[in-house]
């Protein structure tokens, strides 16, 4: 379960809507071992294909982030069934170290996606999990959390990394 590099803010595969996975294979097997392996790496409680460079619509979720087997979530090609009320909380991502803000999320929300098996699977999330849902469904749309911060924040936040894309993320 090799971990793979993540990919950064001004990578175009961050910022264009991923392709439906179309057949459940070994490949995309392989793909969610690496993403769980990558997430616990950083560590994260959640990672979505594009962060890893691969533009699918895969998604996993571990708001124990490892501590818990029970807990992992791995879906593809994750769709809303229902989204309700509203929260707003502070997020940060694992493809904009060193940044945060809080955009306004549903409170409660039911998603649909096939697991690795292929079998149909139904969650529902309330409080983080809704919200980690949320982040990670956007990235497959290509959002980030910044696109969706008031557009005064918006700006400010983009201005700093889009300058930070171009002058590279090395640490
Ligand atoms: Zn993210």
């Amino acid at each position: 379960m090799p971990i793979r590099p993540i990919v950064k803010y001004g990578d175009p595969v961050l910022h264009a809507p991923a392709a439906p996975v179309e057949r459940i294979d070994d490949d995309i097997r392989a793909l969610f071992d690496d993403m769980v392996a990558t997430m616990y790496a950083a560590p994260g409680i959640g990672l979505a294909a594009p962060q890893v460079g691969v533009a699918l619509r895969v998604i996993v979720i571990d708001l124990s982030v490892g501590e818990d087997p029970a807990q992992v979530i791995k879906l593809v090609n994750p769709e809303f069934l229902e989204r309700e009320g509203e929260q707003k909380h502070e997020e940060g991502c694992l493809s904009i170290p060193g940044y945060g803000g809080s955009p306004v999320r549903p409170s409660r929300v039911a998603v649909r996606g096939l697991d690795p098996e292929g079998r149909e699977r139904v969650y529902t999330g309330t409080e983080l999990l809704a919200r980690a849902f949320c982040h990670e469904i956007d990235h497959i749309d290509g959002l980030l959390f910044v696109d969706r911060l008031s557009p005064l924040k918006r700006d400010l936040v983009k201005r700093k990394l889009r300058k930070k894309a171009r002058e590279g993320w090395e640490e």
